[in-house]
């Protein structure tokens, strides 16, 4: 009986997505890589000849000197270094290098805050002085080569200079998202051992103010290390003042004994350049290091060919600097590259649904980042919203964070980018520096709700649950052979933590913690974490797919699927619905909702219990909390384990009480 026994390890998938979309005549005839066959030859050559084609991408990068040797290192040990003996400064290279040429007064940063006459642009030229004078200030109070800074800012430009005059003296920056309580940011500052702490008064977040220098003072009553804290007087709210350990940054910083001229330190490649804690979405984050050479070498590659970025690009990456993409491509990347970036402070619903269309159509934004919780976000309002602005700058449409489901792909695609840009699903990590999995945008045909193919010097494989590979039509784990420069080395403070972590269950491999598919054309399909795999009846189904059968019902704007105990089939399905704003729960949508599965899927995927809610607990990186929705579906309300990290945590007591029984 299939009940009993198990039918394999893998994961049966059964969601057929057929739609491909070719590259936009317009883009593939001036992209960076113009044809599949261009894309295939690279990349078979950055398999074969790692060492040549690691050593050619570094000359994106200006080395103070140059390396002696490309790579050394595997994934067995986990001890990987790339650009050995190379010594190179990353903000000479987001900045001093472009200072040089015309590029002088380019805008390096357009920045746009919460209230729509708040901007700031900062040209390269202007982003140069301020950062040698926040690097001069550092070392005036301490900070040298090695040590470790922590940041807890608002999305101002003063977040990016901090970051970039961090990376001018060598210090390692610590940046902890300023949606973090003052817990979580004591934790981060004691676990990484920062002696000094930049923040704000506060930050906006609609209309209101978001206390951060309050919630500083508390985290550094519990972090006896730190002498100083920088404040920026951003909103000027009142705020507690000490002086003997506070310090104001414009004061600091225009301070007569303050120069606007500062060496950049020559770093070798394998200096630490930032800590960065993962977003909690799966347990306890854990302090994932970034180096410098290959970090620099991987997010420019990446910058370049996935983004397909040009000199006259407006590029906006709606991150937030707090998590990795915000390093990535909001900061490093666009800077190294001499492209003008867009820091935006607010919300994307705030003060109304437009505010992101508004923005784009204000700058005439060529290439768009954002994640699929604010695509489906947005795709429950009406159109009209959208409409009513000149989309006509967008050339480029990303997309990173989750699997994005294929009905909020093919919204992104028509009512956003008039199925006229090219559209970019991202796949990466925290840990993994840049983008790994995506399509190239003049290259490679798209499908919706696939991440398409592996980047340059990525080598993916889907293994089953012994390890072995298999067929990876059939769906399993998805880890990746071999290192590659942008991949994290280590776990700050914890040196056993990255190898036990990520290179112990399957031995000389990276592993994502992803499940994935490869369908007959290569194409990877993500499918969620394997720890939310679900067994029901001896299959093992895909949340990611179940979500996105219920996402394309039209009354559907957003779906979660986990797994409860369930005495015949093993596993039973509890599915979370969020409806569109012009949609009512009743009795008949849910059994419409489990037709509607029936027919996309099967019968198997049917959700056993369907649960309409108001609000999913999300992540402070807006991603859908699924370990806590598991527990709710269960019934093990007292085991909720650690729920600082949401950004709603109200959401987790409503759906308790209102849960399907
Ligand atoms: P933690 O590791 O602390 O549990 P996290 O994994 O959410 O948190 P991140 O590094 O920010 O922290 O997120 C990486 C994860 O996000 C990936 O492992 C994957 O599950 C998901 N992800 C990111 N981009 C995509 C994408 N394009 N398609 C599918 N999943 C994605
Ligand atoms: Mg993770």
């Amino acid at each position: 009986m299939s009940g009993q026994t198990p039918k394999s390890s893998t994961i049966d998938t059964v969601l057929e997505e057929q739609r491909v979309f070719n590259p936009p005549e317009r883009i593939k005839e001036t992209a960076h890589i113009r044809s599949y066959e261009e894309y295939k030859e690279l990349y078979d050559y950055s398999i074969k000849e790692p060492e040549a084609f690691w050593a050619k991408q570094a000359e994106l990068v200006d080395w103070i000197k140059p390396f002696k040797k490309v790579y050394e290192g595997d994934l067995v040990e986990g001890e990987h270094k790339w650009y050995l003996g190379g010594k190179l400064n990353v903000s000479a290279n987001c900045i001093d290098r472009h200072i040089n040429t015309w590029r002088k007064n380019k805008a390096a940063i357009i920045w746009q805050g919460e209230k729509r006459d708040e901007t700031r642009v900062l040209t390269y030229n202007e982003l140069y002085n301020q950062v040698c004078r926040v690097a001069n200030t550092l070392k005036k109070w301490g900070v040298n080569k090695g040590d470790r800074v922590a940041l807890y800012m608002p999305m101002i430009p003063e977040l990016a200079i901090t970051m970039l005059a961090c990376s001018r003296i060598g210090a390692i920056h610590n940046v902890v998202f300023g949606g973090f309580s003052a817990d979580s940011l004591r934790d981060r500052i004691n676990d990484s051992g920062a002696r000094i702490l930049i923040t704000a008064d506060a930050g906006f977040r609609r209309g209101a103010y978001i206390p951060l220098k309050d919630n500083a003072d508390k985290a550094l009553e519990g972090c006896p290390g730190v002498h100083t804290c920088i404040v920026v007087k951003h909103t000027g709210a009142d705020i507690n003042f000490w002086t003997q350990r506070d310090k104001w940054w414009h004061h600091e910083i225009n301070s007569p004994d303050i120069s606007s001229v500062c060496p950049p330190e020559a770093m070798d490649s394998e200096d630490p350049l930032f800590i960065l804690y993962t977003s909690g979405s799966t347990g306890k984050p854990k302090g994932v290091m970034h180096t410098t050479g290959g970090y620099l070498v991987y997010t420019s590659l990446t910058m370049k060919y996935i983004f397909d970025l040009k000199e006259e690009d407006t590029f906006w990456c709606t991150a937030d600097s707090g998590w990795i993409t915000g390093h990535s491509y909001v900061i490093y990347g666009p800077l190294a590259l001499g492209a003008t970036t867009l820091m935006y402070e607010g919300l994307h619903n705030y003060p109304n649904p437009d505010r992101l269309w508004q923005v784009i159509e204000k700058y005439r934004v060529s290439i768009f980042y954002t994640a699929p919780t604010i695509i489906r976000g947005l795709m429950k309002e009406d159109e009209e919203w959208v409409k009513k602005h000149d989309l006509s700058s967008l050339r480029l449409l990303g997309t990173v964070g989750e699997p994005i489901n294929p009905e909020a792909w093919v919204w992104y695609h028509k009512v956003v980018g008039n199925e006229k840009c090219a559209i970019v699903d991202t796949y990466w990590q925290t840990e993994t520096g840049g983008v790994i999995i995506t399509p190239l945008p003049g290259a490679i045909p798209t499908k919706p709700g696939s991440a398409a193919m592996p980047f340059f010097g990525i080598e993916p494989a889907i293994v089953d649950s012994n390890g072995e590979e298999c067929d990876s039509k059939d769906g399993g784990s998805l880890i990746i052979k071999r290192p590659w420069p942008g991949l994290m080395r280590g776990v700050y403070n914890a040196p056993d933590r990255f190898r036990e972590t990520y290179l112990t269950m399957y031995p000389g491999n990276y592993f994502t913690g992803d499940g994935a598919r490869v369908d007959e054309d290569g194409y990877y399909w993500l499918l969620g974490r394997v720890d939310d795999v679900l067994n029901v009846s001896g299959h093992r189904l895909s949340t990611a797919e179940i979500e996105s059968a219920l996402v394309s019902h039209n009354k559907v704007a957003e779906a979660a699927v986990v797994g409860y105990p369930h005495d015949i089939k093993g596993e039973g399905i509890y599915a979370y619905v969020l409806l569109k704003n012009n949609a009512k729960a009743s009795s008949e949508l849910r059994a419409q909702l489990g037709q509607h599965v029936r027919k996309v899927i099967g019968p198997v995927a049917s959700p056993d219990k369907i649960h309409i809610v108001e609000q999913l607990p999300k992540t402070r990186s807006g991603k859908i909390m699924r370990r806590i929705l598991r527990k709710i579906a269960s019934g093990e309300f007292e085991q909720l384990g650690d729920t600082s990290t949401l950004s709603n945590p109200e959401s987790v007591d409503e759906l308790i009480k209102t849960r399907e029984e």
